[in-house]
């Protein structure tokens, strides 16, 4: 993968990526948020490696403005340990992983690669519909009522889980596993999380809401009637 690292503190960065360059990927590192931003948008990578706090543009300012100009690249963000608040902000902003400092390099490359893993392997069935909605698995695109709806990686991955098997409830531990696929345990809360996002993209504005909340259960997607 084509990885773009925005690290303010130089030798980590230089830890990051050779790390991801022994592991067969091709990483740059920028130092500044503004300098970033800039090249994120000029010139997509496939994946950003991103620090919150950063001189020039704070991360989530970054990660704002990626989002809102819709940069398809998968956003990984860097956290200080123990900043629970900021790891959701975060991943309320657009980030579709985490990973809490410090960090393993080894933990680091698997992120990496689990974030990389399901957009490599686009299943056979190419549109799957609900409703009004329409998921092409394809060309990761969704429409609904005409009208596209920009998704983050993740949150592309998670309505397509669901959409996969309309009418059957997942778990939060399911959708966590299916979806970033952790090594160890769960993360029900970026889950919850997913779904506030998912719901004001997919259901808001619409007559009849398709993401269902089962009590006590999870999730599932249905079309209405
Ligand atoms: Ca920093």
């Amino acid at each position: 993968m084509r990885i773009l690292v925005i690290e303010d503190e130089r030798q980590l960065a230089r830890h990051i990526c050779s790390a991801l360059t022994r592991n067969g990927h091709t990483a740059s590192a920028l130092h500044d948020g503004a300098e970033g931003l800039q090249s994120a948008l000029t010139d997509p990578p496939e994946l950003i490696v991103l620090d919150l706090n950063l001189p020039g543009l704070d991360g989530f300012n970054l990660l704002d403005q990626l989002r809102q100009k819709h940069c398809p690249a998968r956003v990984l963000i860097l956290t200080a340990r123990g900043e629970v608040e900021y790891r959701i902000k975060g991943l309320k902003a657009g980030a579709d992983d985490y990973l809490g400092k410090p960090f393993s390099m080894d933990e680091l490359v698997a992120r990496v690669e689990a974030l990389g893993r399901r957009a490599a392997t686009p299943q056979a069935s190419d549109v799957l519909k609900v409703g009004s909605l329409h998921l092409d698995v394809h060309r990761r695109r969704v429409m609904r009522e005409g009208q596209e709806i920009p998704l983050s990686p993740r949150e592309f991955e998670l309505l397509q889980v669901l959409m996969e098997e309309p009418g059957r409830v997942f778990s939060r531990i399911e959708l966590s596993d299916r979806v970033w696929q952790r090594d160890h345990g769960y993360d029900t809360r970026t889950v919850e999380i997913f779904i506030v996002r998912l719901r004001k993209k997919v259901d808001a504005g619409f007559d009849h809401p398709l993401i269902q909340t089962v009590r006590a259960a999870g999730y599932m997607i249905k079309a209405h009637g």
